[in-house]
């Protein structure tokens, strides 16, 4: 059964067309990486997906929920699903495991006692079980990732989204947010990982999908994108970025 799927995905900004039709399917525990040159709609993309933008045309069916149903139930379907932006937006004021707890609290998920153990056990998911006191502030960037990490799978979600969670970070700490991105992967989370990580992109995806100005140009297995790109427009940017 597919989680996502888009059908003439069409969104634009005043008269600026910047999603110009995608198909794009996503089955259960399937991971899709998107990668493309700057300004390709990447972001929109992802941002369509828990409607945190207005559809201008097709389809977006989410989880089974319909998106464009203009009676669809927006807290329910983002509920169920994870977002991770470059820039972490944690909670300056509060401890590490307070910006965990946070939103299953507020949305009632369970006891106090139940929010906090399942933070606790997220924590140490990504490894971070000794910062649970810290401040943010006290992290380095590839620890408060991985906070935002925990943050997003503290809502038990079905998808995670990922738009270049990596891409703020100094080099030394990408690999152990890449990791956690991994584990995820191998439990069998759907997710959508736009990257600027080729390496990591071949290594983990089952598919990517290469996107520019608005328009999937080429989609397929690692192997095949990476290794025998059809397209020019995917072999200009693969012969820039590898
Ligand atoms: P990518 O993530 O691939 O770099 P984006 O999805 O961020 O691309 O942007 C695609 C295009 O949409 C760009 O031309 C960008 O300027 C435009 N765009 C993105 N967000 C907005 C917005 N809120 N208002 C107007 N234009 C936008
Ligand atoms: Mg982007």
């Amino acid at each position: 059964m597919s989680k996502i799927q888009t059908r003439g995905l069409r969104k634009s900004y005043g008269s600026n067309e910047v999603l110009k039709g995608l198909d794009v399917t996503v089955a259960e525990g399937e991971v899709v990486c998107v990668i493309g040159p700057s300004g390709s709609g990447k972001s929109t993309f992802l941002r369509c997906l828990n409607k945190l933008e207005d559809i201008t045309a097709g389809e977006v069916e989410v989880n089974g929920y319909s998106l464009t149903d203009p009676k669809v139930d927006l807290n329910k379907v983002r509920q169920n699903i994870g977002m991770v932006f470059q820039h972490f937006n944690l909670f300056p004021h509060m401890s590490v495991l307070q910006n965990v707890m946070l939103a299953p609290l507020e949305l009632k998920k369970g006891s106090k006692a139940e929010v906090r153990a399942n933070a606790l056990r997220l924590l140490k998911q990504v490894g971070l079980e000794d910062k649970a006191d810290a401040r943010p502030a006290q992290l380095s960037g590839g620890q408060k990732q991985r906070v935002a990490i925990a943050r997003a799978l503290a809502m038990a979600p079905d998808i995670m989204l990922f738009d270049e969670a990596t891409s703020a970070l100094d080099p030394e700490m990408v690999g152990e947010v890449l990791q956690v991105i991994r584990d995820l992967a191998k439990a069998g989370m759907t997710m959508v990982v736009v990257t600027h990580e080729m390496g990591f992109a071949r290594e983990v995806a089952d598919r990517v999908i290469f996107m520019a100005d608005g328009h999937i140009v080429e989609e397929g297995a690692p192997e095949q994108l990476f290794s025998a790109p059809e397209q020019p427009r995917l072999q200009d940017f693969l012969a820039k970025v590898l």
